[in-house]
């Protein structure tokens, strides 16, 4: 399994000759990761730590961060040291680099003492290329100890914004990797995360005593996510029909917020032929650990799940991420979509949102714990969120300017596909803000949104005939909207700060700028509600065909040939099918048909590893053997 050398010129030696840098990491590039360039960044940073410097490196999920400590470590003398808070994935990662004849390791709790040894032995020996460590073994002497005794080529700090005691994902172990710097001050050390905010990037370079080190900040757009955010009716029909239409026969994330819908939702598309997994907090940790499992080997199995599922899974080809639920915060959305299409295919990141998730996460906030000062900032974090989704202009370009960062109208996402209208909805916004105020004034109490929608519709229903509403001068002033309309008139109302809702119930009550409207002759511009749910933007796919996307019809049947060889190659050797290619690398092959070894080594994803292990094979197929 290992390549004959793996270090081909060891440039950090005294005399070796200047650029050799590059040349080095160009050719592990070509020979052990089957890829002719570095992309962006990769080539700059690669150098930088390869010449012994420290980096901290900001690029978005499927920006290719792994290749900037992994080239590095293989041309640098000594073991890259590789500390990533996910154990339950160090497997996989070991797995896939082994596939590709990279001498890999692990050490972290999950193993057994024997295990444990025969990897320290590995790494004494110098007989690993990585070593992937999770950060409570660095708590410990004797791991410290273990790397004296041994050759350190790099440290690389995954998912580096676990230190930030702000971000969600918090790992106290993080904080004693300051000591890294004190004990291995000649060691070069790389930080990477996809995580792009200032304030947590100020404290990753605090917290791990990086304030020398070059700072590597990619664009943190992911143009072949295509954004939509729809109206919210049947949140599981609307989900269905998304499935069927665009991606079916694809691995796609599904996010809910309660454990609950997340069963209900798994249920429901398996009833209707989907096969899907649930994931959430309250099941045990086996079945957790061996739906995530399924997730990451089958091919195209959906996982519906709470928040509590996705950091690092590296699964190259999810081809669409769809929330039934508002995330609370543009953070969340970000990252819980950027797990969609990291092999860089066409993906979609798709959400449903209605007036009752403002009330719901409105609510979360109300009895959160935590002083003022913190629900406020909860606050902001969803206004942020509800501006996204209720504007007019480009998703991705107001997505990017969260990030402080600039972008065009990006012609792949709803706003841009099918724009929306807006119109001057100034006057049904006064006749919704004077029901909220009558009713406050007449009752001394309030009412949600449901019973001020009838009331404005003239509907003669029991409550409103229980509390003589019927009476009211506002009964059966809306007529002219619909109820679906009049509830996104409330939800904008609600994104904009011109009504308030408040308590159990969800009650809304009227805000100081509700005022400008009703006196003041404030202007309102509003979202116009579609009929129904946008139509599918690209056009409905046939099966399967979201991995094909991009493949002439012709070659179609070649590629699918060749899926079904990599998922019984994967199975025989009980590793996930993208550990054997990438999909981007069963349609290069299907387009350009390699006649031979040489041509076969030539596609992109095919290094020297595993064009030797799989080459003859493939070619097989091709021939239609
Ligand atoms: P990240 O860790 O930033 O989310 P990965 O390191 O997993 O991203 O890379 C994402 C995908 O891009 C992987 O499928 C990887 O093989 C591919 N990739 C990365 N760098 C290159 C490159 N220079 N050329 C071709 N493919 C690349
Ligand atoms: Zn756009």
């Amino acid at each position: 399994m290992n390549p004959p050398e793996a270090h081909p010129v060891d440039v950090t030696r005294p005399g070796a000759p200047a650029g050799a840098e590059s040349a080095a990491a160009q050719e592990v590039l070509r020979r052990v990761f089957g890829y002719d360039s570095f992309r962006g960044d990769q080539a700059e940073i690669v150098e930088h730590v390869i010449s012994g410097g420290d980096a901290l490196v900001l690029m978005p999920t499927g920006g290719g961060k792994s290749l900037c400590y992994q080239v590095p470590a293989l041309v640098r003398p000594g073991v890259g040291v590789v500390v990533s808070p996910l154990i339950a994935l160090m497997q996989d990662q070991v797995d896939a680099l082994s596939a590709l004849g990279v001498r890999a390791g692990f050490l972290n709790s999950t193993q057994f003492p024997d295990e444990r040894r025969t990897v320290e032995a590995q790494f004494l020996a110098g007989e690993l290329d990585l070593l992937y460590l999770a950060p409570e073994r660095l708590r410990l002497e004797s791991t410290a100890a273990l790397l004296d005794r041994g050759k350190v080529a790099l440290f690389a700090i995954d998912e580096a914004h676990c230190v930030s005691q702000w971000g969600h994902d918090f790992r106290p172990d993080y904080l004693g990797l300051s000591m890294l710097h004190e004990r291995w001050p000649d060691v070069p050390r790389i930080a990477l995360t996809a995580t792009a905010t200032e304030k947590t990037r100020d404290e990753i370079i605090e917290r791990l005593d990086l304030g020398g080190a070059r700072r590597f900040v990619a664009s943190f757009d992911r143009p072949n996510i295509q954004y939509r955010i729809e109206p919210k009716n049947r949140a599981d029909r609307q989900l269905l029909e998304f499935i069927r239409a665009e991606h079916p026969g694809a691995a796609g994330i599904v996010y809910c917020l309660s454990r609950n819908s997340v069963e209900k939702t798994a249920a429901f598309l398996n009833e209707n032929g989907i096969s899907a997994v649930p994931y959430h907090a309250g099941l045990d940790n086996r079945t957790r650990a061996a739906n995530q499992a399924r997730f990451l080997r089958e091919d195209g199995l959906v996982v519906v799940a709470t928040i509590a599922f996705g950091m690092g899974i590296d699964k190259p080809d999810v081809r669409f991420v769809a929330h039934l639920d508002l995330p609370k915060s543009v953070e969340g959305y970000y990252q819980e979509t950027g797990r969609a299409g990291r092999d860089g295919q066409p993906s979609t990141a798709w959400m449903v949102y209605g007036l009752n998730d403002v009330v719901q996460q409105r609510r979360l906030i109300d009895s959160s714990e935590g002083d003022a000062a913190h629900r406020r900032q909860l606050q902001l974090h969803l206004d942020a969120m509800l501006a996204l989704c209720e504007t007019v202009t480009c998703r991705r370009t107001q997505l990017l300017a969260y990030f402080g960062q600039t972008g065009q109208s990006c012609g792949n996402c709803d706003s841009c596909l099918t724009p929306p209208e807006s119109w001057d909805g100034t006057v049904a916004a006064q006749k919704m803000l004077s029901a909220v105020l009558r009713l406050k004034r007449e009752r001394g109490q309030s009412f949600g949104a449901g019973h001020i929608v009838d009331i404005l519709l003239g509907k003669q229903n029991p409550k409103v005939l229980q509390y003589d509403h019927h009476e009211l001068k506002v009964f059966g002033i809306g007529t002219d909207l619909r109820d679906t309309e009049w509830r996104g008139v409330v939800r904008q109302l609600l994104a904009q700060g011109l009504l308030a809702v408040h308590g159990d119930y969800g009650v809304l009550t009227l805000t100081e700028a509700s005022q400008e409207v009703l006196f003041d002759g404030r202007q309102v511009r509003l979202r116009r509600e579609p009929e129904r749910a946008a139509k599918p933007a690209r056009s409905a796919k046939s099966s399967k065909a979201a991995a094909a996307a991009d493949l002439a019809a012709a070659d179609v049947p070649l590629f699918e040939k060749l899926r079904e060889w990599r998922g019984a190659t994967a199975k025989e050797q009980g590793v996930p099918a993208y550990v054997v290619f990438h999909d981007a690398t069963l349609r290069e092959i299907a387009t350009r048909k390699p006649a031979s070894l040489a041509q076969l080594g030539a596609i992109g994803g095919i290094g020297e590893n595993k064009l030797a292990k799989y080459g003859e094979q493939v070619l097989e197929v091709l021939a239609g053997g």
